[in-house]
């Protein structure tokens, strides 16, 4: 940035009523021209766009098309994710991650159909007092669904916006989190509230892209402060985010002889609620397996060491060693279960074990 340049937020000040107008009508005729045919955008279903919205966060829209069209196919209506256990939820979840998501959609449908008659309440306030539901998904569920006029603001409208009004606070921070929701309040169009907050948020996903925004193809090129000043590649100002941190853990697959596999269910935050294998803190040597396994109330013999795994979530990645022992004990220790090939079809079964259970489906070591 040159010494001379004008601090954009200088710029935003000055702007006028008519600017956002015009950029209202421009987004407009472009969402009505170009938004890609989502299942969701053609059904106007609360339960549909509430579905669509919890899975659209923090996944791209590709990758969480087949889950969407799964998931409704499963649990058609409130009702019936209300009625599913848990397991059957989370195992159609297995591989989108952030399952905590999951688990408040489904406290949220068991409180719909006890309070609401199974229907999602039309009313900002409402939506926000149910599980998961905050200030974005309230948004974007009363704009969508009933045409509330309330801001929707996520990740991407909050770049299209600082850039569109030049505004110079970090991305992550609250006062630019503040600023785009009073720009949007602003402007946000009567009986065009949905189409508005997909309008921004579709011209994030395809046009004004974090990297290397496409400009030329976009609708409010002229209006935009941040192309006006050729700061694109600028704004929003990104502080640095740290690195995921390696964590090794070593992962063992205990079998009977009667073709099960030691399993728990998880307790801790990460992955709460599904099934793991054996798992050890580090990584352990062959040597002192046995040891640390019999530490636990978990005797083993045969340990034969069969690669190793790695699984990324946001903020860790696990790199995994694999363990595969034969089972010497009497009594199975408390929490855990032998499962079968029968069994864990129906668990909920995370995909960052998935390689492993492929490994043992592979080599025949389950039976049915
Ligand atoms: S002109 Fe470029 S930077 Fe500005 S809103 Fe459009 S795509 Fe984004």
């Amino acid at each position: 940035m040159s010494a001379q340049k004008k601090w954009p937020d200088d710029s935003a000040k000055s702007l006028s009523v008519d600017h956002g107008q015009n950029v209202v009508a421009k987004l407009l005729a472009w969402y009505q021209r170009e938004q890609r045919l989502l299942p969701w955008r053609l059904s106007k279903d609360p339960y549909h766009i509430w579905v669509s919205e919890v899975m659209a966060q923090q996944t791209r829209i590709e990758t969480m098309l087949p889950y969407y069209q799964r998931f409704l196919e499963a649990f058609p209506t409130v009702q019936a994710l209300a009625d599913a256990s848990l397991d059957q939820v989370l195992t159609l979840w297995a591989g989108l991650g952030y399952y905590r998501r999951a688990e408040n959609m489904q406290r949220t449908a068991k409180i719909l159909v006890e309070q609401y008659d199974g229907n999602l309440p039309d009313s900002y306030e409402t939506l926000k007092t149910l599980p998961g539901i905050g200030d974005y998904m309230a948004g974007a569920i009363a704009s969508i669904a009933f045409d509330r006029a309330h801001p929707a603001v996520d990740g991407n409208v909050r770049r299209v916006v600082a850039r569109m009004l030049g505004f110079s606070a970090p991305f992550q921070s609250l006062v630019l989190r503040k600023q785009v929701t009073e720009w949007v309040k602003e402007v946000i169009p009567a009986g065009k509230a949905g189409d508005f907050n997909q309008a921004l948020m579709e011209l994030g996903a395809v046009v004004c892209l974090p990297v290397k925004p496409a400009c030329l193809k976009c609708p409010t090129e002229e209006l935009c402060i941040a192309k006006k000043l050729q700061m694109t590649e600028i704004l929003p100002v990104r502080s640095g985010r740290a690195r995921p941190a390696d964590e090794n853990i070593t992962v063992v697959m205990i079998l009977d002889h009667q073709g099960g596999v030691l399993m728990r269910k998880r307790r801790e935050n990460l992955l709460k609620d599904f099934w793991e294998f054996v798992l050890l803190d580090g990584h352990v040597e062959t040597a002192v397996l046995a040891d640390r396994l019999a530490e636990i109330g978990i005797p083993v013999k045969d340990i034969a060491h069969v690669g190793t795994g790695k699984h990324v979530f946001s903020h860790k990645i696990w790199r995994m060693m694999n363990y595969k022992a034969v089972w010497t004990g009497q009594r199975v220790p408390t929490d855990y279960v032998f499962n079968t090939i029968a069994n864990l079809n129906n668990l909920a079964f995370p995909s960052a074990f998935r390689e492993q259970a492929e490994w043992l489906h592979r080599e025949g070591l389950l039976k049915d």
